[in-house]
Formats: C-alpha cells, structure tokens, sequence
C-alpha cells in the first residue's frame, strides 16, 4: 500500500532532478560577497600558515626537537585538509535541481496519482523536489539545502554536506592545535632569551601572537558550534531550513544510517578525505526510474 509520504518520496527521488554531469562539472558561484568572504577564509587560514610556521615551529625545528617537527606535521596535515575540505565545498554542486524543468512533457513523465500535488519554482521553474529549496544566491533549487554559507560562498546541500562538516571540522582542529602551541611556546619562552624564541623582533612577535590567538580562539568556538549543529542536523535528518520552519517530513529514526546517507554507506577513512565522493547505497539515490 503507498500513502503520501511514499508517493512524495518517489516523485523526490527521480533521476529528472539529478544532472547526469554533475560529478564532472566544477561549480562556482558568482557572487561578489561570496568571493570576497571565501578569499578572507584562504587569507586567514595563511596567515595562520604564516605566524604558527615562523614563531612556533621554525625555532623549534632549529633546535632540532622531535615536539617542532610532530608539530609541524599535524598543522601542515590539518590545514591542507581544511583548504581541501573549503575547495571541494565551494566547488561542489550541492544538489541543484536541473533549471527550468517543469515542462510539461516532464510533469506528465512523473506519472502522478489522483490528488498528488507537485510543487514548480516560480523563480528558477524547476519542479521543486521534496525538501528542496529555492536559494536566492545560487538562484536555484537546492535538494535538502541547509542553508547558503557565504565563508564556501556556496549553498550547503545534499551533496556537499559531508565537505562543509569537514571542513568545520579540521578548522576547529587546526585552531586548537594553534592555541595549544601558543600556550607551550608562552610556557617555554618565559624564563629563556628572546631570540631563542622568534626570530621577529619582540613587538611583531607579541602582535602576531595575539592576533593569532584571538583568530583561533574565534574560529575554534564558531566552527565547533557549525559542526555540532551539523552532527545534529544529520543525526536527525533535519536540515536548517526545515528547523526554522518546522517542515516535517518522513524519516529515518536511525542517527548512524541518517550519518551514512551524508558520509557514504560504508564506514572508512574515506569519511575523513575531503578527495573522495561519498558513495551511497542504492536505494538512497535512486527508487523509481521514470
Ligand atoms: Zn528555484
Ligand atoms: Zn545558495
């Protein structure tokens, strides 16, 4: 027997609202406020890069300490995966519904029931999924959009998602990781010389330092904040916008299978790789073949 829910769930999941390119296409929004504010992410991300390399690991690795060169190692593995993490989100298509489909070839093809209704974008004129939402950035539908994140300069959708938790993820990470170098090196300069201490003179030193330590410290809470609400977000199968506007809809009471439909079927370190594309079980991409 098929009620509502089952009837909504296939007309949502057919291939007409899947770009057969999607995988191949890079994707770019052209928004000046989103451009600017993903540039300020990469800015600060190097300066960060900048100030933990030449004032907390550089005279460490110089006198030649297992601590400068372990350090230095995680930083540099935590912040390439951050900016890979960053790229694959903003370059990502993140669930955009084919623009102008609702033609009416097209609403025939989904062969609806007596009484079911189908929902058109009246901006982008695409038929508008389950879930989907229009985002007046991007000016499209977005399946299972969670909201329009100028930092990505990119919407954060159904195929994107498991890159913008990563990426809140290893910032939260790196941040950390800064300001426990930040108190190690306060701890160890305390009682020695200066210039054992940074090659900067003490003024650029101290400056860089405590900009660096309220960056990360800034960083650190609001990425943690991102990606608890994420986690959340996943474990219930709720996306942001449907939050704010209290849309119910048919879902998984499982938190770890809802986690798989976002990281991939099966659990690997591929979780982690912002590199891999997450692979799904089938029935999670696609139930009804028009
Ligand atoms: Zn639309
Ligand atoms: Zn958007």
């Amino acid at each position: 027997m098929e009620d509502r829910n089952s009837y909504s769930r296939n007309y949502s999941y057919s291939p007409l609202f899947y770009s057969p390119t999607k995988s191949k296409k890079r994707w770019f929004i052209k928004d000046g406020c989103g451009v600017f504010c993903a540039g300020i992410t990469y800015g600060l991300v190097f300066y960060a890069i900048f100030v933990v390399s030449f004032i907390l690991i550089l005279p460490n690795i110089g006198k030649s300490t297992a601590y400068g060169l372990i350090n230095g190692l995680i930083f540099g593995a935590l912040a390439f995966l951050a900016l890979a993490s960053h790229f694959q989100s903003m370059t990502t298509d993140p669930g955009a519904v084919p623009k102008g489909n609702a033609t009416k070839e097209n609403i025939e093809s989904l062969q609806l029931k007596p009484g079911q209704i189908v929902y058109k974008c009246a901006k982008c004129f695409s038929i508008k999924p389950e879930r989907a939402h229009h985002c007046s950035v991007c000016k499209r539908c977005i399946r299972k959009m969670d909201h329009h994140c100028p930092w990505i300069n990119n919407c954060v959708g159904e195929a994107n998602q498991k890159y913008f938790v990563l990426f809140t993820l290893y910032i939260a990470a790196i941040s950390l990781h800064a300001l426990f170098m930040i108190v190690v090196h306060f701890i160890q300069c305390f009682d020695t010389q200066w210039h054992e201490c940074s090659s900067f003179s003490p003024p650029a030193t101290i400056i860089l330092l405590i900009t660096l330590t309220f960056e990360s410290l800034l960083f650190f809470l609001f990425t943690l904040i991102m990606f608890c609400t994420q986690l959340h977000s996943m474990c219930y199968d709720e996306t942001g916008i449907e939050q704010l506007k209290n849309e119910k809809h048919a879902r998984n009471d499982s938190k770890w299978l809802n986690i798989k439909s976002v990281f991939g079927d099966k659990f690997s370190y591929n979780w982690f790789l912002p590199f891999s594309q997450p692979v799904m079980a089938k029935q999670d991409v696609y139930q009804y073949v028009v």
